[in-house]
């Protein structure tokens, strides 16, 4: 999970794969980092709730924050995107989402599901790319908007500073090639997060070079995996 706090708005991005509040405070640990901010700023600002797509891992700890004063939670279909963050022509269009003296972009990338985003914050140049780029499996459920997707964040990339590329797993160990198992809880040797614009080009050229036909391929610290 990411947090963003701009003049305004604060934004989070995913609220993680547990549910309850007990266990996995996520409402009261933003709230105090919030509180705090507002102290600062001297000013009381929103709290949007968006994710990076919807899958459960990334919306669970939804519940905890609707309802909740000054806090709207963006829904998960695409049309629920395009209207919070008025995209009108998806999945091409790149928009601009002002925190308030701090503007984020966000960029529609389907492919690993139907209404994934990516989020570039210009401030510190970090691109958040969700389950489509990270050290792990990528898994692709629709072969060719995956593929047109890594190609328009390659295009981001190139007119675009990048500090680094944050996905939300990390599935490879330190072993070029070699991933966890799936669910595994030891991740001894991790590789670390963050990926590079050479590491986004590697995969838009081999998934170039595979062409129209899904296939499996194992890189250095990602794995291309069709399912
Ligand atoms: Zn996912």
């Amino acid at each position: 999970m990411f947090l963003f706090l701009g003049q305004n708005k604060a934004l989070l991005i995913d609220t993680g794969a547990t549910k309850e509040e007990e266990s996995f405070p996520l409402y009261d640990t933003v709230s105090a980092i919030i509180d705090n901010w507002e102290k600062q700023q001297k000013k009381e600002i929103e709290l949007v709730v968006a994710h990076t797509h919807k899958h459960g891992d990334h919306y669970a700890g939804d519940g905890q924050f609707k309802g909740k004063p000054n806090t709207t939670v963006i829904g998960l279909e695409v049309e629920d995107i395009q209207k919070s963050f008025k995209i009108s022509n998806w999945p091409e269009e790149i928009v601009d989402y002002d925190l308030g003296n701090r503007i984020m972009k966000i960029i529609p990338i389907p492919g690993h599901q139907a209404s994934s985003i990516a989020l570039y914050d210009t401030s510190t140049k970090i691109l958040l790319t969700g389950d489509t780029f990270y050290p792990g499996r990528l898994y692709v459920k629709d072969w060719n908007a995956f593929k047109i997707s890594i190609g328009r964040l390659v295009k981001f990339t190139d007119n675009n500073e990048i500090s680094n590329i944050l996905g939300n797993h990390i599935e490879m160990s330190t072993t070029d090639g070699v991933d966890y198992k799936m669910g595994a809880t030891y991740h001894p040797k991790e590789q670390k997060l963050p990926l590079t614009v050479e590491d986004l080009k590697a995969l838009q050229l081999s998934l170039n070079l595979l062409g129209n036909k899904p296939t499996r391929q194992v890189h250095k610290n990602f794995i291309i995996y069709p399912n």
